[in-house]
């Protein structure tokens, strides 16, 4: 169905299937009909390509996505949702739609299943009480993905693209460069939703690399360390790391200095090279278990 950005057409298939919005499930559905083409284009929803779509709404992705794409899964944790994609979906038939909370769904064994012999990609306008779980719960599976382009509230896209060592930079940018190059394609007023948020949005690309661009000895370690790092915005990385990683300070600061850093440095002034160099000598210290 084409013109499910046409208030009219969405407020009947409401009113026929008594569907209201949760906000809990943070449902902000797209009503501006140039988005989700835009999505669909710069997402590599084309010949060739199965997507991974994740929160249906009524569909509105979902149909673009379908009609680039040799096949689209979505899976969409509201029930209430599945009979009207039943209608809104019907003319596809390279569609499937799993009614499922994602972070509880095996994505690599949904790949193996429905996108034999395909490249694969993910598309979505995120629910944004949950979007970094969802984008690292993505990137962490190590999915044979090619990209992942989303709809996020600005501010987490301006976090999430921020270059490593700049002022925006959290815990979030460092894991995401860590696997993928990201990208923020255009920004979307908040106007374009409907019900219209409290804030605007973006769509951000994240090209996923074939390999990370620093090399570490154990990922999980070095993880555990950008977490520390960054979990207190207000202190310098050696009072983070020995508060958060229950280290010595004196510690703390042989570590940060054998990596030909200032013991007063901020976590969010380090590059992504210079956390994996803090990581490798805590690890050979072998202070943090
Ligand atoms: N794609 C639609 C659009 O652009 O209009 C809907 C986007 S809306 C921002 C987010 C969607 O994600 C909702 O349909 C919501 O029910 C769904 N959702 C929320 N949490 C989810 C989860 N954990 N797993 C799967 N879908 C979820």
């Amino acid at each position: 169905m084409d013109n499910l950005t046409n208030i009219n057409v969405i407020k009947d298939i409401f009113e026929r299937h008594g569907f209201t919005f949760s906000k809990a499930l943070g449902q902000n559905f797209i009503i501006n009909p140039s988005i989700c083409p835009k999505i669909a284009e710069m997402g590599n929803a084309k010949k060739g390509f199965g997507i991974i779509e994740i929160g249906t709404g009524v569909g509105v992705l979902t149909n673009e996505l379908a009609k680039r794409a040799d096949k689209v899964v979505a899976v969409e944790i509201d029930d209430r949702l599945i009979p009207i994609l039943r209608e809104t979906l019907s003319e596809y038939d390279n569609v499937t739609v799993i009614n499922a909370d994602v972070m509880k769904t095996d994505l690599a064994a949904v790949i193996s299943e429905h996108f034999e012999g395909l490249e694969v990609a993910v598309c979505a306008n995120l629910p944004y009480y949950i979007t970094s779980p969802i984008i690292m719960y993505l990137l962490e599976s190590r999915l044979p993905i090619r990209s992942v382009t989303v709809m996020v509230q600005k501010e987490a896209g301006v976090r999430l693209c921020a270059k490593p060592g700049s002022r925006e930079c959290g815990a979030v940018t460092a894991a995401v460069n860590f696997y993928a190059e990201p990208k923020l394609l255009f920004n979307v007023s908040r106007g374009s939703f409907m019900p219209a948020p409290n804030v605007d949005s973006c769509v951000i690309r994240l090209d996923i690399r074939e390999k990370p661009p620093v090399e570490v000895t154990d990922e999980k370690f070095f993880f555990q360390v950008v977490r520390g790092a960054f979990s207190q915005r207000r202190k310098n990385l050696a009072n983070s790391l020995s508060s958060s990683l229950g280290m010595e300070k004196a510690a703390v600061i042989g570590a940060i200095r054998a990596a030909g850093l200032s013991e007063n440095i901020r976590p969010e002034q380090l590059s992504l090279q210079q956390l994996a160099d803090v990581s490798e000598q805590l690890y050979k210290m072998g202070e943090v278990k």
